[in-house]
């Protein structure tokens, strides 16, 4: 349903420079910076599957949701849903699709939620009788009829949220993006939320993406899930080898050179290690089996690969290592 090959994004930003001179010259001149947001991501994910989607901020979530919902083009690689690339072939593809941004609502502020939801139908061409059939599962399951006459802008954020989930399944999407679905929503309404997720997927086998910050919303929903990092998929896998693969044994470490690391270097590095992961050309995510490495000789091997710069340390407590993962500190400098 989703495949995803080689697939790389890249921002351009201009340079701001400091002070007044540099804004002067800023006038004049843009020196671009380039962001690589994410770096040659790849992964298939079938139909009626749930995979969680997960890093820290500025990890390249969002931007990978964008790129797969036809928002954002890639600088390159191939993306097709349902055999349709997103960014061509966009009148056959929007109505395959649903995204939902948490903090961004696609419904009309103005107008009452049923107001929304009739335009929505009409914009998607939905057969009034499967209009009515999914309102009435909406209806049911989310318990928001009550709200239909509201104007949007008079809605709690959990009760918007709500209403914004529902609005995507009005036409029946095959395939479903929810980028921080539940962010900043308190438990009753998050549990709403997952509850109508797991629904619509059985009912209807619809396939979902999910980025989140929790772990336990991950266990509830996702068979698989895949960590990013820096643009990077450093693991891809089911919840439980998640689990296996921050268990107590592993140890990970984050590793950075002063210099790029020449091939034959890197091979060599990649043997020390049960994994191995490239970050940037000169920074790689390793894990190493704590029962039988040492640390400090790892170290030293290392060292005679590239010039260390910096070693850090990541705690293996799953809860702990996603809250790290997210938060990016509580990270122990060694070098
Ligand atoms: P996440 O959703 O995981 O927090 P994003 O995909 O939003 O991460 O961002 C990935 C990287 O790309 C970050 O470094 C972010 O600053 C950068 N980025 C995102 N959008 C833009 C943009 N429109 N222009 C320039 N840089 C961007
Ligand atoms: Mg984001």
């Amino acid at each position: 349903m989703i495949h995803v090959k080689n697939v790389f994004k890249e921002y351009l930003q201009n340079k701001k420079r400091s002070g007044v001179l540099g804004l002067f010259k800023d006038l004049f001149s843009t020196e671009k910076r380039v962001i690589k947001a994410v770096t040659n991501i790849s992964f298939d994910i079938s139909q009626g599957e749930i995979v969680g989607y997960i890093g820290p901020n500025g990890a390249g979530k969002s931007t990978t949701i964008k790129m797969l919902a036809g928002i954002l083009t890639p600088t390159a690689g191939e993306i097709l849903i349902d055999n349709v690339t997103p960014f061509k072939d966009r009148k056959r593809f929007f109505k395959k699709i649903g995204v939902m941004f948490g903090q961004k609502s696609q419904l009309w502020w103005d107008l009452a939620v049923i107001e929304s939801y009739n335009l929505l139908a009409m914009i998607y061409d939905v057969d009034p009788k499967d209009y009515q059939e999914r309102l009435k599962i909406i209806y049911e399951y989310l318990g928001i009829e009550p709200l239909m006459h509201l104007p949007v802008r008079k809605l709690s954020l959990g009760q918007r949220v709500i209403c914004d989930l529902a609005a995507i399944f009005i036409h029946n999407p095959k395939v479903v993006f929810l980028d921080e679905p539940t962010i900043g929503l308190d438990v009753s309404v998050k549990h709403k939320i997952q509850m109508f997720i797991k629904l619509m997927n059985e009912k209807y086998s619809t396939t979902f993406i999910l980025t989140t910050h929790d772990l336990s919303e991950i266990e509830k929903l996702c068979e698989r899930v895949f960590l990013i990092d820096e643009g990077v998929i450093i693991f891809s896998g089911t919840v439980d080898d998640m689990k296996d693969y921050f268990c107590q044994e592993k140890g990970h470490i984050i590793v950075e050179f002063k210099n790029e690391v020449p091939q034959d270097q890197v091979n060599k590095l990649s043997n020390f290690f049960e994994q191995s992961v490239q970050i940037k050309p000169n920074k790689y995510r390793f894990i190493y089996n704590k029962e039988t490495e040492e640390l400090g000789k790892l170290i030293s091997k290392m060292n005679v690969c590239g010039d260390l710069k910096d070693i850090q340390v990541l705690s293996n407590n799953i809860e702990e290592i996603i809250r790290e993962f997210y938060e990016k500190k509580g990270v122990e400098k060694i070098v």
